[in-house]
C-alpha cells in the first residue's frame, strides 16, 4: 500500500502515528494511506520554516522571481502528470483537473511579477529635508490550509504568493487528496526553491489546531466549508494571527426574460454539474425570472440526459464521482427530502449510477424550490441544481441578498441596464454577467462576502500581496549637525 507522508525541509518524511485511507473515488478502493500529523510532526515543519526564513527573506527579488518563472515552466511541461494525480484522488475528469492546473498557474505568472508587486512608496520633501518611504516585508511563517476540491489550484493560490513575498510556508492540504500538494512541493524544489521554504504537513484537525495555536505561525490562509472557516478565523485571530478564511457557497444564476434560453441552459448545466458540483463557484440555484422557468427547466433536463458520467480517466466522461461515499449519501439525502419539503424533483440523480462501486451519483434538478427548504438553505456541494421561480428582477435581487452565502453570482440577460443595476445592487463578492462561474483572473483577487469569507482579504492578486506582507514606513532626515537643538514640542511639518 502506498504511504503518503509529509514534505519537510526539502524532502519526504514518513508519518509517525495516525493515518487514514485515501480512496480512488471512481472505484471506491483504497489507493493509499496518508499520515495524519501529530503536534510534534508539525513542530518539525515549523523548525524547518523558521530556519529557512532569514535567508529566504533576504533573497534578492530577481532570484525569487526566477523560481516562479522556472516553476511555471516545470508545471506547464508536466501539467498532464499533475492533472492525473488530481483525478486519481479527487475523481474529477482529467480535462477538468488540467483546467484547475492552468488556473493555478495564472497565479504563478502573477507572482513572477513580484518585483513590481512588492514596490514600496516614496514621498520626497514631506517637510523641509524630510523624506518618507514605505517597504513591504514578509510576515514570517505562514500556514495554508486547503480543501479537497481544488487540490492543486488552491495551494497554488496561497503558497506562491506567500513565498513570493519572502515568507516561509507550511501547507496543510486536504487529507482526502494529499498527493498534489507533495507534487507541487517537489516542483518548487526543482525550480530552485531552497529547502525549508515550503513544507507540507498532512493531517486533520490535530494538525490544524496545532497551527492555530502555534506562536511562531503569524498568518493563516484557509479555504473550506463555512463552519470550519469561522472556527479557523476565530481561533487564529484570538491567538493574534492574521487570518483570511474563505467558506462555503450557494451561488445563484439569474435568468432574465430577455436572455437567450439555449445559451442560459448550456451555461447552467455546465456550471451546476461540472466537477460534480464540487466547486465553490458552482451554480447551485437557478433563479428564473417571469415566464422563463418552464422552457428553461425543459431545456436543462434535456441536456442533463446527454451527460456522460464515469471514471475521470475515461476520455468520454464529462463528470466523475463525488469525493467520498459519505458525500454521495449526503447529496442523495437532499434530493430524497426535497419532495417532502414541497419541491418537485424533475430529474432524480439517484436513479442513475448510484449503485456503481465508486462514489457516483447522477445529476439532479429540483424545481419550485423556496427559501426555508433544506435544499435551498444549505450548501449541498454536489450535482444538484435547484430552481427558484420569481416574478421580477427586484425579487431576484432580494432573494440573493437575503442568502447567508455570497461567494459568486451570475445574471444572464441581453439588457445592459439590468446587468448594470444587478452589479450595483447585488451583495456578493464575485459577479458574472453572462459568465456562470466568474472566477477572477490572477491579476484580480478572489473572495466572497458574508458567510463565504471571514476576515477582509481576498485570495491571490494584489490583496494577497497585502495579506502576506507587513508595511513599514520610514521617515528620513539628514540634518546639518550645526543646526541641532533640543525641542520638546511635538514634531509638526
Ligand atoms: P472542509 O472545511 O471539510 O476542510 C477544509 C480543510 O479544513 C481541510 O484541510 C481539512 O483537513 C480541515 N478541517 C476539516 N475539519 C476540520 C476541523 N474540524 N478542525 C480543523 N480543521 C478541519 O472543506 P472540504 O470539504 O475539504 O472542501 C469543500 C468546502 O470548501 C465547501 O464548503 C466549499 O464551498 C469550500 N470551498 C470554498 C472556496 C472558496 O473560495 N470560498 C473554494 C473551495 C472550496
Amino acid at each position: 500500500m502506498k504511504q503518503i507522508g509529509h514534505w519537510i525541509n526539502g524532502g519526504e518524511v514518513a508519518g509517525t502515528g495516525r493515518e487514514q485511507d485515501v480512496f480512488n473515488p471512481a472505484t471506491g478502493e483504497v489507493s493509499a494511506r496518508v499520515a495524519l500529523a501529530s503536534v510534534s510532526d508539525l513542530e518539525q515543519a515549523v523548525d524547518a520554516a523558521r530556519a529557512a526564513l532569514p535567508a529566504w527573506r533576504a533573497t534578492g527579488l530577481t532570484k525569487r522571481a526566477a523560481v516562479m518563472f522556472k516553476l511555471r515552466e516545470i508545471v506547464t511541461a508536466k501539467s498532464d502528470e499533475l492533472a492525473r494525480i488530481i483525478t486519481a484522488e479527487h475523481g474529477k475528469v482529467v480535462s477538468d483537473a488540467a483546467g484547475e492546473v492552468v488556473r493555478g498557474l495564472e497565479n504563478v505568472e502573477y507572482c513572477a511579477g513580484l518585483m513590481h508587486h512588492l514596490k514600496g512608496e516614496f514621498s520626497e520633501q514631506v517637510s523641509s529635508g524630510v523624506d518618507v518611504h514605505s517597504v513591504r516585508q514578509p510576515v514570517g511563517i505562514v500556514a495554508c490550509i486547503t480543501p479537497f476540491n481544488f487540490p492543486a489550484m488552491v495551494p497554488l493560490w496561497m503558497v506562491t504568493t506567500a513565498i513570493a513575498c519572502g515568507n516561509t510556508v507550511i501547507l496543510k492540504p486536504s487529507e482526502r487528496d494529499p498527493s498534489a500538494a507533495l507534487w507541487i512541493a517537489q516542483a518548487f524544489k526543482d525550480a530552485g526553491l531552497p529547502d525549508g521554504v515550503l513544507n507540507v504537513v498532512n493531517g486533520d484537525k490535530e494538525a490544524v489546531d496545532g497551527i492555530l495555536d502555534h506562536d511562531d505561525i503569524k498568518a493563516v490562509s484557509f479555504v473550506g466549508s463555512t463552519p470550519i472557516a469561522q472556527y479557523i478565523y476565530e481561533r487564529a485571530s484570538k491567538n493574534g494571527k492574521r487570518v483570511q478564511a474563505l467558506g462555503g457557497a450557494k451561488n445563484h444564476m439569474v435568468v432574465m426574460p430577455d436572455a437567450d434560453l439555449d445559451a442560459a441552459a448550456d451555461a447552467a448545466v455546465s456550471a451546476a454539474y461540472g466537477s460534480a458540483g464540487e466547486r465553490c463557484m458552482a451554480v447551485s440555484v437557478l433563479v428564473a425570472v417571469g415566464e422563463v422557468a418552464d422552457p428553461l427547466v425543459d431545456k436543462i433536463a434535456e441536456r442533463m440526459g446527454k451527460l456522460v458520467i464515469g471514471d475521470g480517466f475515461d476520455e468520454r466522461s464529462e463528470m466523475g464521482p463525488l469525493i467520498t461515499r459519505e458525500a454521495r449519501d449526503r447529496v442523495a439525502s437532499y434530493v430524497a427530502g426535497a419532495t417532502d419539503e414541497g419541491a418537485r424533483v424533475v430529474v432524480d440523480g439517484r436513479e442513475k449510477h448510484f449503485d456503481e462501486s465508486g462514489f457516483f451519483i447522477g445529476t439532479s434538478l429540483v424545481d419550485h424550490v423556496k427559501p426555508g427548504m433544506k435544499v435551498y438553505d444549505e450548501e449541498i456541494f454536489g450535482p444538484v441544481l435547484s430552481v427558484v421561480r420569481v416574478e421580477t428582477f427586484e425579487d431576484a435581487v432580494e432573494l440573493i441578498n437575503a442568502n447567508q452565502f455570497a461567494n459568486g453570482v451570475a445574471i444572464f440577460t441581453r439588457d445592459g441596464k439590468s446587468a448594470r443595476e444587478f452589479e450595483f445592487a447585488i451583495e456578493v463578492g464575485m459577479v458574472g454577467v453572462n459568465v456562470p462561474i466568474p472566477v477572477p483572473v490572477g491579476s484580480f483577487s478572489f473572495g466572497g462576502w458574508k458567510k463565504s469569507l471571514f476576515g477582509d482579504t481576498h485570495m491571490y492578486g494584489a490583496e494577497a500581496f497585502n495579506f502576506y506582507t507587513r508595511r513599514k514606513v520610514v521617515t528620513t532626515r539628514w540634518p546639518d549637525p550645526t543646526q541641532s537643538q533640543v525641542d520638546l514640542g511635538f514634531p509638526t511639518n
